[in-house]
């Protein structure tokens, strides 16, 4: 949980859509973990986040979620693929994580009109709400691509922000980042997928950024601390 004064702020857009957002304003040594996608689902990585209580929000896709249980020729042995489907969801919310949307099919959202890109927001939207008891509040647009329809169609699903990024962790637990000196930077954003080994290279990262002196934060708590001063401003 953030103390007093340790978050920024992340001001409000002019144009009232919901901001774009890469990383938490913070002066304190925190990063955030997200998951995105959702078509490995090893109940290893659930037992994980349950038992080391460590805070990730998960951006799930329709289709990845309800991905038939056949084995993935992709998967460099994986044996996961759907084998949960919703359930495995519910699981992992129980397990302390949060549910947010990633819309129903993975589509590149520019490519599409406002009603296509709500159609995939809002029928996510739904659908989560429908499996988990909660709808999402945060948007992740696939592959990063939005436009200004996006956020419109975001703000009509109920969406208060898009979370981007600032690194990607990559098999093995290597983190890839967008910044030259490859640095954990407070208020850092990381981006990993429910693919195979997520549980070993999972485990990796935590130790390697506890090492490194930094805590695995609340990104719902960060947000709400760094949003609700915009409010009252
Ligand atoms: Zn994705």
């Amino acid at each position: 949980m953030p103390r007093p004064g340790e978050v920024g702020v992340i001001p409000r857009p002019a144009d009232g859509l919901p901001p774009v957002i890469s990383s938490i304003p913070t002066r304190r040594k925190v990063v955030f973990l997200t998951i995105d996608d959702g078509w490995e689902q090893d109940p290893g990585f659930v037992a994980q986040v349950r038992d080391q209580r460590i805070p990730v929000a998960a951006f799930v896709t329709r289709d990845a979620v309800e991905a038939r249980g056949a084995t993935d020729p992709t998967a460099q042995g994986g044996r996961f693929l759907g084998a949960g489907k919703w359930r495995y969801v519910r699981d992992l919310r129980n397990a302390g994580a949060t549910i947010e949307n990633h819309t129903l099919t993975h589509p590149n959202l520019p490519a599409l009109g406002y009603e296509g890109q709500k159609a995939e927001i809002c029928g996510t939207s739904t659908l989560i709400r429908r499996h988990t008891g909660t709808a999402p509040t945060l948007f992740r647009p696939p592959f990063g691509n939005h436009n200004t329809l996006t956020r419109r169609a975001a703000k009509a699903c109920g969406i208060d922000a898009l979370l981007l990024w600032t690194a990607t962790v990559q098999p093995g637990g290597k983190i890839a980042y967008q910044v030259p000196d490859k640095k954990l930077r407070p208020g850092d954003v990381l981006l990993l997928h429910f693919r195979p080994n997520l549980a070993r290279d999972f485990e990796i990262l935590v130790a390697k950024i506890r090492r490194r002196g930094f805590e695995l934060g609340n990104l719902d708590a960060y947000l709400k601390a760094a949003t609700s001063k915009t409010a009252t401003r």
